[in-house]
């Protein structure tokens, strides 16, 4: 470890930290690990006369000898000078302007250094909210100042690209051995106050890489929890995502709950889960339905987000309908209308697009027909577009107790049979078929044996179900 030579690192601040410097030979990344065409990016812009290095996740899960979901860029060009740089090039965000090179599918994300907001007063480049959110943040800066505006010290590493040397102004190296994750700066409550969403950042950095959040950034996201309420809808769709299909879905679930961020994103899934006598029963079948996820993702298979948000927003509804039932409504629909109600309450916090909550609410009404169906319909209801993920959602509720379990073997018997054998099942089904019908709404049974559930979807690789598991696939 040795200390930066001033002459070779540019436009350095008087009051920033001089980085630790991890050479070549002390931090074993090695090019071979990086992405072909990061790599390309870094060259072309060091070419070009500009600082340019990998940071971020990749640095930070090359270092813990992971392999990175993506390669992140920083550099000291201009968005614009990177699109000068770069014919396969676009520039996004208005709040964060950043230049995002293409190759194909693969897209490389150059972010240019910036500058803190602090003393930003008159600077139209950067904006803050009465509760200190950033609302723009485009004035550029140093690396140092770069560096020490990221979230969290094992995400503000730098591989420069000029000495193949990790740059660590914010004890990140030490924080990764050490196995903790931390804010950087001494005001944690101003930082999460700056972006919310960092609390969840937390929470998926630590539950997937195993890191411990410090017990003062901790104590930070207890105060702030609630401000979670004040993320953009559509930014929450993302990092939901993010955070159930980390691969550590559940883990994530378990903590979200115990720092209070939960229930700001889905207070009616958390009321639910609150409730003394069914609340135990219906998170039981979300953990069921990230169990499998959790499965699926560490299996390399895909996922879909609409399986996910028809997981979450699935105890709601059954109260919902419920409720309409009680009240005297026809059960059909007073379905059709807790599924709608939902999910117009749910967007104000967690946005859905389109796309997706038309997904959720067919795999929802699935539900119905794959409880009732028998004859020629069951055998039509196998080739509907969404009869996997429905299929997987019904063998799910089996195992949480909120379906009969002979149900879903019933399903997973008849598609493995051939057709002269599926016609001959589901001809006898009045007779043979679906014994019980599963009981939705307000009334629950008792959860099934471990192990009885029949195995169906949820068992994705286990050669149990002919879908695989598949959860209507991947988007
Ligand atoms: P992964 O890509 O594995 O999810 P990552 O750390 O690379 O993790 P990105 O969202 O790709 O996360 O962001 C890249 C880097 O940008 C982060 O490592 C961090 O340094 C910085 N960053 C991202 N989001 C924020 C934020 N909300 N506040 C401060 N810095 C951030
Ligand atoms: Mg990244």
């Amino acid at each position: 470890m040795t200390q930066a030579d001033p002459a070779t690192r540019s436009r350095r601040d008087g009051d920033l930290p001089e980085p630790r410097v991890y050479e070549r030979a002390e931090h074993g990344i090695s090019r071979a690990l990086i992405d072909d065409n990061a790599l390309k990016v870094l060259y072309r812009l060091r070419e070009a006369g500009y600082r340019a290095c990998l940071v971020g996740g990749g640095v930070r899960d090359l270092l813990l000898g992971r392999e990175p979901k993506d390669f992140d860029v920083a550099t000291d060009a201009t968005p614009e000078q990177v699109r000068g740089l770069f014919r396969n090039c676009r520039l996004i965000g208005r709040r964060f302007r950043l230049a995002h090179v293409l190759f194909g599918r693969e897209m490389i994300e150059v972010a240019t250094f910036r500058a803190p907001h602090d003393d930003a007063e008159g600077d139209e480049q950067v904006a803050l909210s009465d509760e200190g959110r950033i609302l723009r943040d485009n004035r550029y800066g140093t690396i140092e100042q770069d560096a020490v505006r990221r979230d969290f010290s094992v995400n503000a590493l730098y591989y420069d690209i000029e000495d193949f040397s990790v740059l660590d102004y914010t004890g990140g190296v030490e924080d990764l051995r050490a196995g903790v994750l931390r804010l950087i700066g001494d005001d944690v409550e101003t930082r999460l106050r700056e972006d919310p969403v960092r609390m969840l950042r937390a929470v998926r950095f630590s539950a997937k890489l195993g890191l411990r959040i410090a017990p003062e950034v901790e104590a930070g996201i207890r105060d702030v929890a609630t401000l979670m309420q004040t993320v953009a809808p559509a930014r929450l769709f993302d990092e939901v995502i993010k955070l159930f299909h980390s691969g550590a879905a559940v883990t994530c679930l378990d903590e979200l709950e115990r720092f209070g961020l939960f229930a700001p994103m889905f207070p009616e899934a958390a009321a639910c889960f609150a409730d003394p006598e069914t609340g135990a029963d219906r998170r039981q079948f979300l953990v069921e339905s990230l169990l499998n996820t959790d499965k699926r993702i560490n299996e390399g298979l895909g996922v879909n987000p609409a399986f996910l948000y028809a997981a979450i927003l699935w105890a709601p509804v059954q109260v919902e309908a419920a409720a309409r039932i009680e009240a005297g409504e026809q059960e059909i629909p007073a379905w059709q209308q807790a599924m709608a109600e939902v999910l117009d309450r749910q967007v104000k916090t967690v946005s859905i697009p389109k796309r997706f909550s038309l997904v959720v609410r067919e795999i929802w009404e699935l539900q119905a027909r794959l409880e009732r169906s028998r004859g020629g319909r069951a055998l039509r209801l196998l080739t509907h577009p969404r009869f996997r993920a429905g299929y997987d959602f019904l063998c799910l509720r089996a195992r949480a107790g909120d379906a009969d379990p002979e149900l879903c073997r019933w399903w997973t018997e008849l598609q493995e049979q051939d057709e002269a054998g599926q016609k001959a099942l589901a001809g006898t089904a009045s007779g043979k078929g679906p014994k019980g019908r599963a009981r939705r709404g307000g009334r629950r049974r008792r959860r099934g044996r471990k192990g009885d559930s029949g195995g169906g979807g949820q068992d994705g690789g286990s050669g149990n179900s002919p879908s695989g598991g598949d959860q209507g696939g991947s988007e």
